[in-house]
């Protein structure tokens, strides 16, 4: 047998122009953190990147006390045309340091360049690009009369998207009129701290953004700090629940993106090439870290070894290896701690009687890897049918009609996304109508728009992230 190799097409570094230790920023300054530092790390081979500081329970209050000087002062009098202003200029900055952003995303978060590049960073300049447009018209939002700022918000991020969580939370705040302080995760705290030099490029007011960084102590001491009039978090549900219990009756809006476990559902008469390129694009997008992955693949009982076989002969395909290659499909996860939780799952798939195949790639000798996975044999009752895996593993569930694939897709915890592939445009509607989904996603899956909404159902949270809906988390006296 012969084959062409590809040869290396690694994306250059050096467009990056990384400080060695990075402090907090607060009051439009890098200062340092009275927390211990720590190193984030390169996922793909366990390298040193750079040195990170730990907000402490002082710093949070001197990051929040800045927040509140400067939506005191500045922010809240400022005209929403001004803070539209601010908006544009820093999605252009964000555009013209795109390359370096996405090199930046990728070598610390693990993901592949082509989707830090061509998703992440695009989507983070459209997100303020669109929000920017909002400032001056929230009187116009169909929002109710007059709508108002509700003051500091106090945001919580994950490691899977961090500039473009960073952004879904920034953005909307700001229009609105808040100011913000925000807390990256651990793992990915990297492209956060370029988006501060951003900020002092774009010469947004001292205060009006706060980035601090540091572990779960620090997001915990910002979301409980008395002077926090919003918290937005987007993480585990584990979390959120812990969060909702701490902000409970202390009358600071909440807003929760958690979890999911999503169905994408596909019909005996789905175009079979594209729902194969879906279901690809579904679970093994970013490593499957993905909150709205279609993680429980529901196939039509007919078709069912025809996908399968596909999907196999598809996965083999997939590149997996160095996160910078332009190349690579497949990028490493993100943390040792990720990868343990997606082995331990899997193994107890196993456990339960489903049958395991996962692609045949080379594991690279250091970093975080897990080649793509799926199962098949699945019950409805397994683990790996219910829990959140967050890894590059799909299970697959098989159905007959159309109305026990929605009770199978409706049967879970969560309720943050859906996809449906079928021909027939009615049957695509009638059954997206009964999915407990907050996105139900046709004929595609893993498509953002910042006009969208995105949101959950159940444990998937409440709340919606994006589109006019987005503005309301971050107003006073506005209702839909
Ligand atoms: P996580 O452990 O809940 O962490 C999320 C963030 O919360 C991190 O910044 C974390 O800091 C911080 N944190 C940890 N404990 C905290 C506490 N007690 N109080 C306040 N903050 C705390 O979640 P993750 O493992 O990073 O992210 C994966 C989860 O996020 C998945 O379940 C996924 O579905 C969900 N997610 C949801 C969406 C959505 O829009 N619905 C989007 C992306 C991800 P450290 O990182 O330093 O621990
Ligand atoms: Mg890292």
């Amino acid at each position: 047998m012969s084959f062409l190799e590809y040869a290396p097409a690694p994306e250059s570094r050096s467009i990056l122009n990384l400080r060695d230790a990075y402090g907090l920023f607060i009051d439009g300054e890098f200062v340092d953190g009275s927390g211990e530092t720590f190193a984030t790390i390169s996922p793909a081979d366990e390298t040193r990147i750079a040195t990170i500081s730990t907000a402490s329970d002082a710093d949070v209050a001197r990051a929040v006390a800045a927040a509140r000087h400067a939506y005191d002062k500045t922010w809240s009098k400022m005209s929403g045309r001004d803070r539209g202003k601010y908006l544009f200029r820093v999605a252009r900055l964000v555009q013209e340091r795109a390359r370096e952003l996405a090199v930046a995303e990728s070598l610390d978060n693990g993901k592949p360049i082509k989707e830090s590049r061509d998703v992440d960073v695009p989507l983070v300049a459209a997100w303020f690009f669109y929000y920017a447009g909002w400032a001056d018209k929230l009187d116009y939002a169909g929002l109710g009369a007059g709508p108002r700022a509700l003051g500091v918000a106090g945001q919580v991020i994950p490691w899977n998207f961090p500039l473009l969580m960073l952004a879904w939370k920034i953005a909307p705040a700001l229009a609105a009129g808040n100011t913000v302080v925000i807390k990256p995760a651990e793992t990915t705290s990297l492209s956060a701290m370029i988006f501060a030099e951003i900020l002092q490029q774009a010469d947004l007011p001292p205060g009006v953004v706060n980035i601090i960084t540091g572990a779960g102590a620090t997001g915990a001491a910002l979301v409980s700090h008395p002077d926090v009039d919003k918290v937005a978090f987007t993480g585990s549900t584990g979390v959120g629940r812990a969060i909702a219990k701490q902000v409970a009756g202390s009358g600071k809006k909440l807003t929760l993106e958690l979890g999911g476990k999503a169905a994408n559902i596909v019909f005996d008469d789905a175009p079979i090439e594209q729902a194969i390129e879906g279901i690809v694009n579904g679970i093994f997008f970013n490593q499957g870290h993905v909150c709205c992955a279609g993680s429980r693949l529901l196939v039509q009982e007919s078709i069912h070894d025809e996908v399968v076989d596909r999907l196999k002969t598809r996965l083999t395909t997939l590149r997996m290896g160095d996160p910078l290659d332009k190349n690579t499909d497949i990028g490493a996860i993100n943390s040792r701690e990720q990868l343990d939780r997606i082995r331990e799952l899997s193994d107890i798939g196993e456990a339960e009687g489903a049958e395991r195949w996962s692609a045949p790639c080379e594991i690279p000798d250091r970093g975080f890897w897990f080649a793509p996975t799926i199962f098949t044999n699945v019950q409805a009752s397994h683990r790996i049918a219910r829990d959140e895996i967050f890894g590059p593993v799909l299970s697959v569930l098989t159905f007959r009609t159309p109305a026990e694939a929605i009770e199978k897709a409706n049967n879970t915890p969560y309720g943050l996304s859906a996809g449906i592939w079928s021909d027939k445009g009615s049957r695509i509607l009638a059954v997206a109508d009964k999915l407990r989904a907050g996105v139900v996603w046709a004929n595609t899956f893993n498509r953002f728009d910042p006009a969208s909404p995105f949101g959950g159902y159940k444990e998937s949270g409440y709340g919606r992230e994006g589109g006019r809906h987005g503005l309301l988390a971050y107003l006073k006296g506005a209702s839909a």
